[in-house]
C-alpha cells in the first residue's frame, strides 16, 4: 500500500552527505527541514543544494522548509559548560551578567526583558521541560528562583514561561536576515516560530513580500500558550497561514504535558476543516536517536498522529543528529502504513453538514465522494495550477491516491506536504487537459500503477493555465 501521511526529515550533521540523503529519500522522506536555529547560511545553502540534486537524480519531488528560529529565549553559557541544580537550591537569572559568565549561582539570559515580564510565583521551564524554577523574587534585571525540579543544566538551553505571557514579537532581526537567505535559496515553505497573534503572521508575510518571496507557503508553528488559549485566536492564526505545526516541544513546556493530546487533536481538526495542512512535530521517535528500534509508546504516538489526520510527521534530532537516520525514516514509514490501514484513516464524513463555497471545491468534494464509494476507482488525476484542488481533496479521508499534475516546479514541491497527494510533472505544457490525462494514464499503466479497465477520476478546468478554474470531473476507463 502507498503511504499517504508525509515524512519530514530535519537536515543536520548526521545526514550531511549525498549517500545518506539518498538513503533517507528512498526510505520515505518527502520534505526536508533546514533548521535556522543552528548553522550559518552557507551551510543551509549547501544542504539545500545537496537535497535537491539528489532528489532530482532519483526522480523524486521534495519540498524544503526553512524553519526560522524566532524569539526562542536561552540562558547564557556556563564557565564550566554545565552545572547541576538540586531541588530547593536558589538560582539567579541575571539579565546583566555577560552571556559567557554563568556559574553554580547565576546565569545570563538572551532576552533582556525577561525579568520585567515575569512575576513572583511563576514557573520557568528549562531544557524542554526537564528543569523547573519558581520565581521567588524579581526586580528589573534579575529573577531569584527556587529549583522545583533539578538536574544537569547545560549552556545555552531554552527557557519558557509556563502559561506564556512573554511579549517578544515572533519575527526577530535574525529571522529577517534569514528571510533574505531563504529568498535566495527559493525554499518551498517558511516556518514561523512562536507566533502568538495575527500581527506576527502579518509581519512574516510582509517580510516575505519585501524579499520577493511569492511562491513559498507559510507554516505557523503553534508553540505558545497564547496561540491555543482560545479557539478564536487559534482559528485566526490558522486562517492567516497556509499550514500549521503542532510544535510539541515548546508547546508542551508552555501549556504542560497533560494538555498536549487534546490540543494536538484540536489543532489538527481545526486546520483540516479550514483547508490548511498540518504537521505534528517533536520527539516522535526520540529514542531512535540512540537506538535502532522505536519504543512501543513512539509507535503509538506516530500511529495516533496519523489517525488524528496530520498531513506530515516531523523528525528533528532523530535525523539531524541521530545514530540511525535511515532506520528512523524506515520505521516511521512502516508504522504510518500500518496505521493507515485502520478504517478511521480511510473513511470520511464528507463535510455532510457544510455548504461549499466554490466550483473547484465542489468538484473536489464530488471527486472524493466518488473515490470513496465506487469500488473500481484506482486513482484521482488532478490538473492543478496552484495546488488548491488537490489540497481540498486531501482534506477528505480516503485510501485512493490523488496525483497532482502540474507544470510548475514549486507547485509539485508544495503538494509534497499534502496527505495522500503525489506530485506528477505535467510534461505536456500546452496540451488540452484530456490529452494530458490520457498521456498520464498511459504512463501510470507503463509503471504498473494502472491496469486495463481500471477506473480513473480525472479533474481539470476548461481553460489551461488558469488558477481556480477547475470545473470538470470525468470518469475514464484505462484502455
Ligand atoms: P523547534 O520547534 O524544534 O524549532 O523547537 C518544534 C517544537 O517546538 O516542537
Ligand atoms: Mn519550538
Amino acid at each position: 500500500m502507498m503511504r499517504r501521511t508525509k515524512i519530514i526529515s530535519t537536515l543536520g550533521p548526521a545526514v550531511a552527505d549525498e549517500k545518506t540523503i539518498e538513503e533517507i529519500l528512498i526510505a520515505g522522506t518527502d520534505l526536508f527541514r533546514l533548521n535556522f536555529s543552528h548553522g550559518d547560511h552557507a551551510n543551509h545553502c549547501r544542504y539545500a543544494e545537496m537535497a535537491r540534486s539528489v532528489a532530482n537524480k532519483i526522480g523524486k519531488h521534495i519540498a524544503l522548509i526553512g524553519d526560522l528560529q524566532g524569539p526562542k529565549i536561552r540562558i547564557g553559557a556556563f564557565i564550566d559548560g554545565k552545572i547541576e541544580l538540586k531541588e530547593g537550591d536558589t538560582f539567579i537569572l541575571d539579565m546583566n551578567l555577560p552571556l559567557d559568565q554563568g556559574d553554580q549561582h547565576r546565569v545570563g539570559v538572551t532576552y533582556v526583558n525577561l525579568a520585567k515580564e515575569c512575576t513572583i510565583g511563576q514557573l520557568l521551564v528549562l531544557n524542554d521541560g526537564s528543569i523547573e524554577l519558581e520565581i521567588v523574587e524579581a526586580d528589573e534585571h534579575s529573577l531569584n528562583t527556587r529549583v522545583i525540579v533539578g538536574g544537569i543544566l547545560q549552556s545555552n538551553k531554552g527557557i519558557n514561561l509556563r502559561n506564556g505571557g512573554l511579549s517578544a514579537p515572533a519575527l526577530t532581526d535574525k529571522d529577517r536576515k534569514d528571510m533574505e537567505a531563504i529568498a535566495q535559496m527559493r525554499l518551498d515553505y517558511i516556518a514561523l516560530s512562536f507566533p502568538a497573534k495575527a500581527d506576527d503572521i502579518k509581519a512574516a508575510r510582509q517580510s516575505m513580500q519585501d524579499n520577493g518571496i511569492h511562491d513559498a507557503h507559510l507554516i505557523a508553528k503553534i508553540e505558545r500558550a497564547e496561540a491555543v488559549a482560545d479557539d478564536n485566536r487559534l482559528d485566526e492564526l490558522i486562517e492567516l497561514s497556509d499550514s500549521v505545526m503542532v510544535a510539541r516541544g515548546d508547546l508542551g513546556v508552555e501549556i504542560g504535558d497533560a494538555e498536549l493530546i487534546g490540543t494536538q487533536k484540536n489543532i489538527i481538526s481545526r486546520a483540516r476543516n479550514m483547508d490548511r495542512t498540518v504537521i505534528t512535530a517533536t520527539q516522535m521517535m526520540e529514542s531512535m536517536i540512540e537506538k535502532p528500534l522505536p519504543t512501543r509508546a513512539e509507535v503509538f504516538d506516530v500511529a495516533n498522529a496519523v489517525l488524528d489526520g496530520a498531513d506530515a510527521l516531523m523528525l528533528s534530532a532523530e535525523t539531524a543528529l541521530g545514530q540511525f537516520p535511515v532506520k528512523v525514516v524506515e520505521s516511521m514509514h512502516r508504522i504510518i502504513v500500518g496505521a493507515e490501514k485502520n478504517p478511521i484513516a480511510q473513511k470520511s464524513l464528507h463535510r455532510i453538514d457544510q455548504k461549499f463555497r466554490r466550483t473547484d471545491e465542489s468538484i473536489a468534494m464530488a471527486t472524493m465522494y466518488t473515490a470513496n464509494h465506487l469500488d473500481s476507482i484506482k486513482c484521482v488525476l488532478c490538473l492543478t495550477e496552484s495546488g488548491y484542488t488537490p489540497l481540498a481533496m486531501s482534506r477528505i479521508r480516503s485510501h485512493i491516491p490523488v496525483y497532482a499534475l502540474s507544470v510548475h516546479e514549486h507547485v509539485l514541491n508544495r503538494v509534497c506536504l499534502y496527505r495522500g497527494v503525489t506530485p506528477f510533472l505535467n510534461e505536456w505544457r500546452d496540451a488540452q487537459p484530456m490529452l494530458v490525462v490520457e498521456n498520464t494514464i498511459a504512463k501510470l499503466k507503463k509503471n504498473n500503477v494502472l491496469h486495463q479497465n481500471d477506473l480513473v477520476l480525472c479533474v481539470f478546468g476548461d481553460f489551461v493555465g488558469h488558477q481556480g478554474m477547475t470545473n470538470t470531473l470525468k470518469i475514464v476507463t484505462t484502455p
